[in-house]
């Protein structure tokens, strides 16, 4: 687009009166202006650009300006900009077929999609489903997570944007496994993940397996650190969910759609779900949709019983001729493939390198794909947070140097665009080390 002279003060002005924000408070707030982008480039008014490792809320998988999706999304609007869930329209159909064709992928049997407008309300579908399937009401979900901020959503979520909405019924929290912080005294993967499924059937146990519906897991914990699980926790989910008749939802609003180079990030657990939430990657967060990917089983309880919960923007036309558009692209594009080599061979080793160099700054870091956390200590040995101040400086600096972050509370999240370069790699790990050395030199 063109850049207007003032619209950069403008734009930040109108944003701090006008513009109500998200889990924030509001007096004080000090927005980046964007204005626009191309791939992994964003830039603000002023020209200013910023190499993007944030990937917004971790959901422009494909980067910025990408041409097919703008193409497809055009096309929709002149065809028809809006219709009635009820209706059937060929993009929607299409998209469903597309997500249950990934979704099978290494050998589930989803039939059906529910297109929802974005991953809460997914996952608020998604624990009806299954509340409506099991005749149970218990949810079990982990304390690190975020599954969105409405009604069940909310407070399915385990950390502490939960404890001020508590307005859903039925939900009970476990923890998962995160070897760095182990809850399970473990000092290996074998038995942080052993004593962790232990750890659950006691909850079960606990609760009471006939009252339990679903078990509802990111299959990563992605805004609660990108806390890859070990192998086997996963399967030890499933089992249990067999065992006892629950339904499994794996909530892969974050962690799907190539992010962790595999469609979904379960996929390289060789585990199938009986629910999977979406929303984010699907189309690049291009226009706001998401959905839950539904297997016969469930889906024909409602052949002749309607299913009693429905959306105006269900399958929205812009949004499912996005997903077409987004899905066709990955695939002819490599780009699912490329987040898996860009995290092998750049993000992990230059990850790996930075905690090498500076042990009593980074503490941990873990990931797949464009899916990394690198995680701040104060030192090496209490592995306390660093002071807020040093990730406000943090974040501070990363943005003077042009590079667009992923700060979450002690952790950077190493989270850009399924499309970046090992040479963009690179750019933005000497950003981020630079300004690591940047913090030990104000400290000592
Ligand atoms: N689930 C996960 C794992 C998420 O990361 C998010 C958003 O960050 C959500 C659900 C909620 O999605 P939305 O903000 O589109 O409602």
């Amino acid at each position: 687009p063109e850049l207007a002279p003032g619209d950069q003060q403008l734009a930040f002005e109108l944003d701090r009166q006008h513009v109500f924000h998200s889990w924030s408070a509001q007096a004080g707030r000090n927005p980046v202006v964007l204005a626009g982008g191309k791939g992994v480039r964003l830039w603000d008014f002023d020209g200013k650009q910023y190499l993007d490792m944030s990937s917004q809320l971790v959901n422009a998988n494909v980067g910025y300006g990408h041409p097919r999706i703008i193409d497809a999304i055009k096309r929709q609007a002149d065809a028809l900009a809006t219709a009635d869930p009820k209706h059937a329209i060929l993009a929607r159909g299409r998209a469903a077929q597309l997500v249950v064709e990934k979704a099978n992928l290494t050998g589930g049997e989803f039939e059906k999609v529910f297109f929802t407008n974005g991953g809460a309300d997914a996952n608020e579908n998604a624990i009806r489903l299954a509340r409506l399937y099991t005749g149970r009401d218990t949810v079990l979900s982990h304390y690190r997570s975020y599954h969105g901020n409405t009604g069940a959503a909310i407070v399915a979520t385990g950390d502490a944007r939960r404890t001020k909405n508590q307005y859903a019924r039925g939900h009970v929290h476990f923890f998962g496994p995160y070897l760095y912080r182990s809850e399970f005294w473990a000092s290996t993967p074998e038995e942080e993940s052993a004593r962790a499924v232990r750890h659950l059937e006691r909850v079960i146990e606990s609760e009471g397996p006939e009252t339990i519906a679903a078990i509802l897991v990111e299959s990563i914990p992605g805004t609660a650190g990108i806390l890859v699980p070990p192998a086997g926790y996963l399967a030890g989910v499933r089992a249990l969910a067999t065992r006892y008749g629950i339904v499994m939802i794996a909530d892969e609003v974050m962690a799907g759609f190539g992010r962790t180079g595999r469609w979904f990030a379960h996929q390289e657990d060789g585990v199938i779900p009986d629910l999977i939430t979406f929303a984010k990657g699907v189309n690049s967060g291009y226009v706001p949709i998401g959905g839950v990917v539904i297997p016969p089983a469930i889906a024909n309880r409602f052949d002749d019983q309607p299913f009693p919960g429905g959306l105006t923007y269900s399958g929205h036309p812009l949004g499912v001729a996005s997903i077409v558009a987004a899905i066709e692209a990955m695939g002819d594009e490599g780009i699912v493939e490329n987040a898996a080599r860009v995290g092998k061979q750049a993000i992990g080793p230059a990850a790996e390198a930075l905690k090498a160099k500076y042990p009593d700054l980074v503490g941990d870091v873990r990931g797949r794909g464009c899916f990394w956390a690198i995680e701040l200590v104060a030192d090496a040995e209490s592995r306390a947070p660093p002071p807020d101040d040093v990730m406000a400086r943090l974040r501070a600096a990363m943005l003077e140097r042009g590079l667009l972050p992923f700060v979450q509370n002690n952790r950077i999240h190493v989270v850009p665009p399924l499309v970046i370069t090992e040479d963009e790699v690179a750019e933005g790990f000497g950003h981020y080390e630079a300004v690591l050395a940047g913090v030990l030199a104000h400290a000592s």
